[in-house]
């Protein structure tokens, strides 16, 4: 039982998923021959492109778990995972929707009113509505029940103050779903009297302000809330149900395949390179092309049991922590076997992979903090 904990049962993925795959394929190809896409490393952080992102919603790749009522696409979880894999693999420019279509969707249909259905998951499908999340605060990463950012009921919904941060995408996205605490700190249980709400991100009191990384890159955002109305009807969930509602949200976040493949483009170029003698062979390149087949194996498993309905927490977190450490390890070994490439394209993709590591195994929750919820839903704390 503890190896199903670990690794689910893994789903056949053949037949029609093979069909969707080529499909996919070729229109990255296609895409990329008419110059309209550049392979890039951490795409699906990085890549904003909303004309990119409505291609995808005119083929049908966007909201494709979401029912055809709600206007989706009423397809499976290991149909989305196959279009989400090759469109990382091929480094495409995904972050637009990326929230949105991840976590938002799966959440908004569990949780969201039939108002919030209607009004956000035919906008997603359609690539015209984008989300950030709304979790951390300058004091609350990794323990996320000790935000302060406080929800006051008013007539007819509720006021919101406090600070988000490391907020990425805010300054371009539509709206968040904001965690609050909507009771006073209970120190046996702090786990409680938390909150969610849809904040519109072009809300009265909203105020976002850019955290420029050292790359010079303005990609995270500071959000301030200051007194911010938000109606009834955009309390997302049950009031006090706030951390349930955010940690089933974390197991979409943590599981997918943009957990490994964010460096695979500097992968697959490496391999191309050595092919053509620029860079000396090595045979590190099969041990990572070996763990990188492992770790489809182990988020196509996760797929498989979030399709099924099972809860797989446990091994969302492995496919975190094997994987996030995987997509570090890569871009070391490019570094280290390359000496600034001539190749302008190939430089750009080991430059842009040795900046973005250090953040691969902190958002989504650390790797620290992964493998003590791992140890826990192995029963060992
Ligand atoms: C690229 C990127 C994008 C992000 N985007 C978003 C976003 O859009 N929205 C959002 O809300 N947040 C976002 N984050 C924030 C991210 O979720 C937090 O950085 C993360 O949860 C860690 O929190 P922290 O930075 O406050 O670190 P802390 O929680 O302060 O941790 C500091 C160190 O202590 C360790 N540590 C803490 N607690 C424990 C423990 N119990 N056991 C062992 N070690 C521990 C951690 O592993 C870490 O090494 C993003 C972060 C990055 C890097």
């Amino acid at each position: 039982m503890i190896s199903r904990r670990l690794v689910p049962p893994v789903p056949d993925d053949a037949g029609p998923l093979h069909a969707l795959r080529s499909e996919v394929r070729t229109f990255l190809f296609e895409q990329r021959m008419a110059g309209r896409i550049t392979p890039r490393v951490d795409s699906w952080v990085t890549g904003w492109d909303e004309q990119f992102t409505r291609a995808l919603a005119a083929r049908g790749w966007l909201g494709m778990t979401v029912p055809i009522e709600y206007g989706g696409h009423g397809r499976s979880h290991l149909e989305r995972f196959v279009v989400t894999e090759e469109l990382l693999a091929a480094g495409a420019p995904v972050a637009a929707h990326w929230i949105a279509d991840r976590q938002i969707v799966p959440s908004l249909l569990k949780y969201g009113s039939e108002t919030q259905k209607r009004s956000y998951l035919p906008a997603i499908a359609r690539g015209e509505c984008f989300f950030a999340i709304g979790m951390s605060e300058p004091d609350s990463g990794s323990d996320l029940a000790s935000v302060r950012t406080k929800a006051t009921q008013v007539d007819g919904g509720w006021q919101i103050t406090g600070t988000k941060v490391w907020t990425s995408g805010a300054h371009r996205a539509d709206a968040f779903i904001c965690l609050s605490r909507t009771s006073p700190v209970d120190p046996c249980r702090r786990h409680e009297g938390l909150s969610q709400f849809i904040v519109e991100l072009k809300s009265p009191g909203v105020d976002i302000r850019p955290i420029v990384s050292m790359s010079g890159r303005h990609h995270f955002n500071e959000v301030i809330l200051d007194d911010v109305f938000v109606a009834d009807a955009m309390v997302f969930g049950s009031i006090g149900d706030g951390w349930r509602q955010v940690t089933s949200e974390l197991g979409y976040e943590r599981s997918g395949p943009e957990r490994f493949l964010s460096t695979f483009p500097l992968l697959a170029k490496t391999a191309e390179q050595m092919f053509h003698g620029a860079v000396p062979r090595h045979p590190d390149l099969g041990r990572y092309v070996a763990r990188l087949a492992g770790l489809h194996q182990m988020s196509l498993a996760v797929a498989g049991a979030l399709e099924r309905g099972e809860s797989a927490d446990t091994a969302a977190a492995v496919v975190k922590v094997l994987g996030t450490a995987t997509e570090g390890d890569i871009a070391e070994f490019v570094d280290l076997l390359t000496e600034l490439p001539e190749d302008a394209a190939y430089r750009a993709l080991v430059e842009e992979s040795v900046l973005q590591r250090p953040g691969f195994t902190l958002r989504g929750g650390t790797n620290e903090v992964l493998r003590g919820v791992i140890a826990r839903g192995l029963g060992m704390r």
